[in-house]
């Protein structure tokens, strides 16, 4: 009997078809983010900061937990209600962040996130000062707030300093949506690779694996939703070019403050000679408790030694605006 000799592409194919292209939202990804924060914080260059973080990333969570089943169906059947067929059919992402008409939950679990914010202590007075005023801000102005952050073409915050807390009531909201059992069938988009497919969203950073099914694989994370996709190494998520054109930078002791660079071995930042950009990648292998938002974020001391390279980021941490110019 004849063998079928399968062809290198045709191997590759095969071997992706068994990569889970799409991981949805962790039911605790909100109290994981927070424990990693609280893990990276001690004798951090930004300890308080990454503190309050965490102490946003716990009220997230309690704020998820708490959306009754009921609740989630309505507001899950009211976003994916929205999407017209055509636009199903073409592949776009069926909870588009720029375009899905918000429930105005997103504004209550807003104002319960910075409620709690307010009772908690420690933290210092202009904290309780930023998330007061958003309580009491307007929802026409708040609308705009959240219009201004999720604009694909990357507008500037209207107000950098409440704009994580605007973020982190968005993420809820939409990782609740994400939690639907429609996300599970999504693919990565052939026409637009290094965004969300589940809400268009551009990722925060990506992600190695080390654990089964995906283990050795790179997956990029929305800074949105909390979904992950598949995308593969050695491939600039910005603009899409590979090969020489990638290379890996991380920070060494003398770079760094805080001589955090040990502790930062998990993180490195996959640069660009084509368009001049980067994104952090995170290996799961180096360190198990690698979390793209988080360690992004603690990883700030790395953006500084890319910003003084010539290097842009290719978008932002949701829990950190930067303003053009800073
Ligand atoms: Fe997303
Ligand atoms: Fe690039």
């Amino acid at each position: 009997m004849a063998q079928r000799i399968l062809e290198s592409g045709q191997i590759e194919t095969l071997e992706r078809r068994e990569i889970p292209r799409l991981i949805p939202p962790a039911a605790q990804v909100f109290g994981i983010r927070a424990r990693r924060l609280q893990a990276l914080a001690p004798g951090h260059a930004i300890e308080g900061y990454l503190q309050l973080m965490a102490r946003l990333c716990e009220a997230q969570q309690q704020a998820l937990d708490g959306l009754s089943p009921a609740v989630l169906a309505d507001l899950r059947e009211q976003a994916f209600g929205q999407r017209p067929a055509a636009a199903a059919e073409a592949g776009m992402p069926p909870l588009l962040a720029g375009d899905l008409q918000r429930d105005p939950i997103w504004r209550e679990i807003l104002r319960t996130l910075c409620r709690k914010l307010g009772d908690a202590t420690g933290f210092p007075e202009p904290v309780a000062a930023i998330v007061g005023e958003l309580v009491g801000t307007e929802d026409v102005e708040l609308e705009a707030q959240a219009d201004a952050l999720l604009d694909s073409a990357g507008a500037e915050p209207r107000n950098a300093a409440s704009a994580p807390f605007v973020m982190a009531a968005l993420q809820v909201y939409w990782t609740a949506l994400a939690g639907d059992e429609r996300i599970h069938a999504l693919h990565p988009m052939a026409d637009a690779p290094g965004l969300c497919p589940a809400c268009g969203s551009a990722p925060v950073a990506s992600q190695v694996h080390a654990r089964a099914p995906h283990a050795g694989h790179r997956y990029l994370a929305c800074a949105l939703c909390s979904c992950q996709w598949h995308f593969v190494r050695v491939q600039c998520s910005r603009c899409g070019a590979m090969g020489k054109d990638i290379a890996y930078q991380t920070l060494t002791d003398a770079e760094s403050e805080d001589n955090s660079a040990a502790r930062e071995a998990g993180v490195r930042a996959e640069t660009c000679e084509a368009c001049h950009g980067y994104r952090k990648i995170l290996y799961e292998e180096k360190d198990h408790g690698v979390e793209p938002v988080a360690d992004d974020l603690a990883s700030l001391a790395l953006d500084l030694l890319l910003g003084e390279l010539g290097y842009a980021r290719a978008s932002q941490n949701p829990l950190l605006w930067q303003l053009a110019g800073d």
